[in-house]
């Protein structure tokens, strides 16, 4: 790259605004230290500089690859797969293949390629998104991600940048998030009665003039009864898509009914597993003598009381409800699994905790200690894998989702683990491997440009030293990543980790 071509890109700032304010003390320390860092760090070189070259990149050939169709489960032996610019413009055999003489050639022997790896449910905006979630993430992968609701001009502005290729990080799809009147976050917009929610859906879903402003309204746990109803009506007469918690104020079912059209996290499900769920709900939803951030106490305190309560026939009718209206579940079973080990270094995953924020980090070791010795036993059982398998046999559509950064859960890299928990709870590896690309694109509505290898789709792809329809742990060799037609090598992607544990050392 020549050097007048790199003055003329600009630097892109990482943003963090200044109202940002949380709801409780560690996110209060949390934002303003991230303010600051924004403040004072512009963008890396690094990423800017791979920011800028884009537009002006020669072809790219992936040369005598095994190409996964995630569709048929079927591999494509030695072919080439071109790209330019950011579609794909030739996918087959690699003797007919018309390789540009100018192309940058990845040789692709022995390796396999697969389409994007989405990550469903993450909030990436908790630090600063070019030096952290967005590195990570795009390091292993994961060039997909559905933000679950910051503040949304914040989070459109990151999602703006990366498809113009002015930033680095995953394509985002972005939610804004919707919550009952309890907190005072200034990235949740609370609503306490029908009319608040209906206003919320039309002013946070479209600007005055019409145009698409958010990508989905993200429900959450506190959302009254005849708000989530004014709510999901509202969405529904602007085909608006609306995903999240489900309200402790309604059923499963009666989301689902709703037309909410993913249920997030396994403890939601849990629940309505059960002959006792609105008694269950109505437990959780009184704030009276409870903290924030009391989620996984609170499972284990009625866990046992769960697992007495547990109504197979029930579940059996919540699941076929859920696949009859085609509501997705997002499990995040990865989220559960340092409650259920009591923490421990299998778990917590040391030799990532360099590219985590010391703040963040301090707030993961708060609730190591905070939370007492888990019944681990117990918690394990309180979130099942087998409900996971049984959810994908009723034919309920799964989405690979990680929470991050949730407890000692990292972007990128939990993905990976998520994957294998899905094949833990029945799926085979291309099953799994469907939930993070062909199901995403899906839910989208975007198979047209993304979910799958082919001829003008989005050249999202991952190059893999090995197969992973022979073992899902082989999503994580990954030999290269292409997102939106830019290459991220090994060199490349190196240089992310390295950005990120850089930028961490001025915290
Ligand atoms: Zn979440």
């Amino acid at each position: 790259m020549s050097l007048s071509y790199r003055r003329r890109c600009t630097l892109a700032k990482s943003a963090i605004p200044s109202d940002t304010i949380y709801s409780d003390t560690f996110e209060k320390n949390l934002a303003s230290r991230a303010q600051r860092l924004a403040r004072a760090a512009t963008a890396a070189a690094l990423l800017t500089v791979a920011a800028c070259t884009g537009s002006r990149q020669p072809s790219i050939a992936i040369t005598h690859v095994s190409v996964i169709d995630v569709v048929s489960g079927t591999t494509r032996s030695d072919n080439t797969v071109i790209i330019t610019g950011n579609r794909i413009v030739y996918a087959g055999p690699a003797a007919r293949a018309n390789v540009p003489g100018d192309a940058r050639v990845l040789d692709g022997r022995g390796k396999f390629l697969i389409p994007e790896l989405w990550d469903m449910h993450v909030h990436a905006f908790v630090w600063v998104f070019s030096d952290f979630a967005g590195p990570l993430m795009l390091a292993n992968g994961v060039t997909g991600a559905r933000d679950m609701g910051y503040l949304i001009d914040t989070t459109l502005r990151w999602k703006h940048d990366i498809a113009a290729g002015r930033e680095s990080g995953p394509r985002l799809v972005v939610g804004v998030r919707v919550d009952g009147p309890v907190g005072r976050a200034q990235f949740v917009s609370h609503v306490a009665s029908e009319v608040d929610a209906v206003r919320a859906v039309d002013t946070l879903a479209r600007k005055k003039d019409g145009s698409v402003r958010a990508d989905f309204v993200s429900t959450d746990a506190f959302i009254p009864r005849a708000a989530f109803f004014g709510l999901a009506k509202e969405a529904r007469t602007l085909r608006f898509l609306f995903a999240g918690r489900v309200p402790l104020s309604v059923s499963v079912i009666e989301a689902s009914d709703s037309g909410q059209r993913s249920v997030e996290q396994e403890d939601d499900l849990m629940r309505a597993c059960t002959s006792r769920e609105s008694v269950f709900r109505a437990q959780l939803a009184d704030t009276t003598n409870r903290r924030t951030g009391d989620d996984p106490l609170q499972l284990r305190s009625q866990a046992r009381a769960i697992l007495s309560s547990y109504d197979p026939e029930r579940c059996r009718l919540v699941m076929e409800t859920l696949a009859r209206n085609h509501t997705w579940v997002t499990p995040t079973l990865v989220a559960y699994q340092p409650y259920a080990h009591s923490f421990d270094s299998a778990t917590r995953h040391p030799e990532w905790i360099k590219y985590v924020p010391r703040i963040v980090e301090g707030g993961w070791q708060h609730k190591v200690l905070a939370v007492p010795k888990p019944d681990s036993a117990m918690v394990q059982s309180s979130f099942s894998f087998e409900r996971t398998g049984a959810l994908h046999r009723a034919g309920v559509g799964l989405l690979a989702g990680t929470d991050a950064p949730r407890a000692f859960i990292y972007p990128g890299f939990s993905l990976h683990e998520e994957l294998a928990l899905l094949v833990r709870s029945g799926l085979t590896p291309l099953e799994a491997l469907r939930t993070a690309t062909y199901n995403p694109a899906d839910y989208l509505g975007s198979l047209d440009s993304l979910g799958t290898i082919g001829v003008g789709k989005i050249a999202d792809l991952v190059l893999l030293e090995a197969n992973p329809l022979t073992d899902i742990r082989n999503t994580t060799r990954i030999s290269a990543v292409i997102a939106n037609g830019r290459v991220f090598d090994s060199a490349a992607r190196a240089a992310l980790l390295h950005h990120v544990v850089t930028a961490l050392k001025r915290d």
